[in-house]
């Protein structure tokens, strides 16, 4: 039996920079030729593509961080010029912001690492619980699977109680989606009567867009026998790492190169240490280098028991700025702008705390205007937060007329990992 996706898993490290190396010197190369943009930042800070060889070469490029990306996008829709326009483009994704990204190709590898290496494989009757519509999660999940081929149940955001009845009917071996989504499928089965551990064949579970804490990872490992696997990645670059089955750090893909940098001056802090995620994936289609996730890891350098030999990033430890992901979503201080904006600059706040193992997000609003808080108004208000920030509100708090100081942050994080 195969024991890595492909032999690129085990190269030896100075292979691996060889070819990655080669890859990025291409890329490099290539987009300053197609695009624009590209060949306008390397302009402006008078780099010769050419002089770009190595990953360590990078650092003489700027960051670039998903509100900046927003911002190109904004002033050049759809791609802000980073694409190859010779290359035909598979499908388009979108994410809050908006952002727009071009899919790599159908034919990318993308999220089948991560699933070869929780064991999934032809066996498997996956449930696919990510949104298939605008967003990159669903189809790109899906891909990943059908390529370590197993067959895949395109469930997306279902209720819970039809996704239990699907992982009944169809003998359902494995789950693709996030952990707090899955623990409200495991709650729906025992309302309807059923014992999971049981009465279910589902086993396996690979989760992204959301941290696993470590007590809901257990509870799915001790009560409910399901093996857990984290997978991390970002829309705008694709799959960045995944767990093996030593769950001690997540394998860097071997098709991005990812830098761990301090983010306030943009370069690689040793081996070791804290610092922002910032991933560049080697392709041909799209040209975003250096692109700063906002998370922040550290690496591993140490060898791997499993045999994979890539470097491992230990977990995410938090959030380099005040974007926070609520339930897998990003929330944003530029989109709460956006929505203040449009209601006569309403002060406003967003507090995200948890509630067992849900995340609640809590909207505080000033009561500047007597209309503010009446039905209508707060069915309206909640209709355009969803637009604009895809993510649901729980809670409203109404608050008075200059509770919220000009200075105070738009998002508060409670939450603690
Ligand atoms: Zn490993």
């Amino acid at each position: 039996m195969k024991k890595y996706f492909d032999k690129k898993e085990s190269w030896s490290n100075k292979e691996r920079k060889e070819r990655q190396d080669e890859s990025l010197s291409a890329m490099v190369k290539l987009g300053y030729k197609k695009s624009h943009r590209l060949k306008a930042i390397l302009d402006a800070n008078k780099i010769n593509p050419k002089s770009i060889k190595t990953r360590e070469d990078l650092e003489k490029l700027p960051v670039t961080s998903r509100e900046k990306l927003v911002e190109m996008e904004m002033q050049e829709p759809p791609y802000a010029g980073l694409e190859n326009p010779s290359v035909p483009i598979d499908r388009i994704f979108t994410s809050p912001g908006p952002v727009y990204e071009p899919h790599l190709s159908e034919n990318d590898c993308l999220w089948a690492r991560a699933f070869f290496a929780a064991g999934i494989g032809p066996k498997d009757i996956a449930l696919n619980a990510f949104s298939y519509h605008l967003v990159a999660a669903g189809l790109t999940f899906h891909n990943g699977l059908r390529k370590v081929g197993a067959t895949v149940v395109p469930s997306g955001t279902s209720s819970s109680q039809i996704q239990v009845q699907l992982i009944k009917d169809l003998k359902v071996t494995a789950y693709v989606g996030t952990p707090s989504f899955l623990m409200s499928i495991i709650n729906k089965a025992k309302e309807m009567g059923f014992s999971f551990k049981k009465d279910f064949r589902l086993k396996k579970a690979c989760f992204a867009a959301e941290p696993l804490l470590a007590a809901l990872r257990q509870a799915f490992e001790k009560e409910y026998g399901i093996d857990t696997y984290q997978m991390y990645g970002a829309t705008e670059v694709g799959d960045v790492a995944y767990e093996c089955s030593q769950k001690n750090g997540w394998h860097i893909c071997e098709e991005t190169i990812v830098e761990i940098v301090d983010p306030a001056t943009g370069k690689n802090v040793p081996a070791g240490e804290l610092g922002e995620v910032v991933v560049t994936r080697l392709n041909e289609i799209f040209f975003l280098l250096r692109f700063g996730t906002g998370d922040l890891s550290r690496l591993i350098t140490e060898k791997c028991p499993c045999g994979r030999t890539s470097y491992r990033l230990a977990g995410i430890a938090g959030r380099v700025g005040d974007a926070v992901k609520v339930r897998g979503l990003f929330l944003t201080p530029s989109q709460l702008k956006m929505i203040s904006v449009k209601f006569n600059n309403l002060p406003l706040q967003a507090v995200v705390n948890h509630q067992g193992h849900d995340d609640i997000l809590k909207l505080r609003l000033e009561k500047i205007m007597p209309e503010i808080g009446a039905s209508k108004w707060e069915e309206n208000f909640k209709k355009t937060f969803r637009e604009i920030c895809t993510v649901k509100i729980d809670q409203i708090e109404y608050v008075e007329r200059g509770s919220i100081k000009t200075d105070s942050k738009l998002i508060i994080d409670e939450r603690r990992w």
